[in-house]
């Protein structure tokens, strides 16, 4: 067999949330699986931060944004990050139902992506406090102050 050349790492960032169950505990977990990714290093992760559901079901959240370089392909991180959901044991009762996990691809180095399962940057990464907060403090460059400013109405608590 041929082994095929890795690509370059990429700059993927990483949605975390979690809201039922230790959610506290699922997005650990799911942080240090995420470092165990195959041909992906986890470079930064934020903060743990708490907030009420946004346009969503169930008790508070859990969340988190993670810097990773990767040289998965985007459809491949996308496959992994479902797995990891699974194996949280997730069940997919209807959309923006409560969940054990949910991981979301932000962005995928510079890649515009628009395909049925997968659109990078994701749709509404800008319109989310819980997204918003963790990544400004991992990437403070990529959150522009008026971003900030539009999610002011939406709680959220930066946990110790
Ligand atoms: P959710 O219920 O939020 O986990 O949405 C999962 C569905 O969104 C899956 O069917 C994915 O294929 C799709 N999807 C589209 N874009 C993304 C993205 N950027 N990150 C994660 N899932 C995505």
């Amino acid at each position: 067999m041929v082994a095929r050349p890795l690509r370059e790492p990429v700059a993927a960032y990483v949605a975390l949330g979690a809201n039922l169950g230790n959610a506290a505990s699922s997005v650990k977990h799911a942080l240090a699986a995420l470092a165990e990714l195959p041909h992906t290093r986890l470079v930064k992760a934020s903060s743990l931060y708490e907030t009420a559901p946004h346009q969503a079901l169930g008790p508070m959240y859990v969340n988190a944004v993670a810097l990773l370089h990767t040289q998965l392909t985007a459809p491949d991180l996308l496959a992994a990050l479902q797995a990891l959901e699974q194996a949280a044991g997730r069940v997919r009762s209807g959309v923006n139902a409560p969940r054990t996990l949910d991981l979301d691809v932000l962005f995928y180095g510079e890649a515009s992506i628009s395909s049925p399962q997968l659109s990078v940057p994701h749709p509404r990464w800008d319109q989310r406090a819980f997204v918003l907060w963790p990544l400004h403090e991992i990437a403070p460059a990529l959150v522009k102050p008026s971003m900030l400013a539009a999610v002011a109405d939406q709680a959220i608590t930066r946990l110790t």
